[in-house]
């Protein structure tokens, strides 16, 4: 493995905040690999692995699936990298995954460069979101499931926010406007 070429990126933000669609760019633009928790867990559940069985419900509901499968998972898909050159997208999702990526990525010599959060106000989202669900297919973007959704980040997610500023990573961007808008607030914001 090159040390070196080592970088993590974690996205940070409430549903609907548009950390896909970022992240997906700044992966492109930077050579970076992005992984997504939500995309790797919903792939399960539409191959019905047993994984995906094991989940389906949970992510129907709008919870949380369990910390040990999500940490098993992200250290599987990093040790099939060749250098640790990532963006983290839904992931850590509690302090209990963040404390257990910050283990990790210590092993692995791979020291988290920043984590930006996308900040949008929480009437936009849900709109947002049932916008996307008119075209996504995703069984949980419905009003009531993004509600869920959105109190499950005030309780468990939220406090990554003050984890990562104490440790000097979080950058924190206006995530309301156009895509392009956005995209050039978090390239300034990662220089
Ligand atoms: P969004 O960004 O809209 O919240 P995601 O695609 O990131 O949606 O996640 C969809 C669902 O997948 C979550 O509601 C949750 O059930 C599950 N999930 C994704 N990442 C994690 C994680 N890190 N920990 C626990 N559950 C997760």
């Amino acid at each position: 493995m090159n040390a070196e070429r080592n970088r993590v990126v974690i996205f940070l933000g409430p549903p609907g905040a548009g950390k896909g669609t970022q992240a997906e760019r700044l992966a492109r633009d930077l050579d970076l690999v992005k992984i997504s928790t939500g995309d790797i867990l919903r792939d399960h559940v539409a191959r019905g692995t047993e994984l995906g069985l094991q989940v389906k419900d949970v992510l129907d509901k709008g919870q949380l699936v369990s910390d040990d499968i999500l940490i098993a998972l992200i250290r599987d898909k990093l040790a099939s990298l060749e250098a640790v050159r990532v963006i983290f997208d839904g992931f850590p999702r509690t302090v209990a995954q963040a404390h257990d990526l910050d283990v990790l990525l210590e092993e692995l010599g791979a020291p988290i460069h920043a984590v930006p959060l996308l900040e949008v106000p929480d009437e936009e989202l849900i709109e947002r979101i049932v916008e996307r669900g008119k075209t996504s297919g995703r069984s949980d973007d419905t009003a009531e499931v993004a509600r869920q959704r959105q109190a499950v980040y005030r309780e468990q997610t939220q406090p990554l926010i003050e984890y990562y500023r104490a440790r000097g990573h979080l950058r924190v961007i206006d995530g309301v406007g156009s895509m392009d808008d956005v995209y050039g607030r978090l390239r300034n914001a990662l220089n």
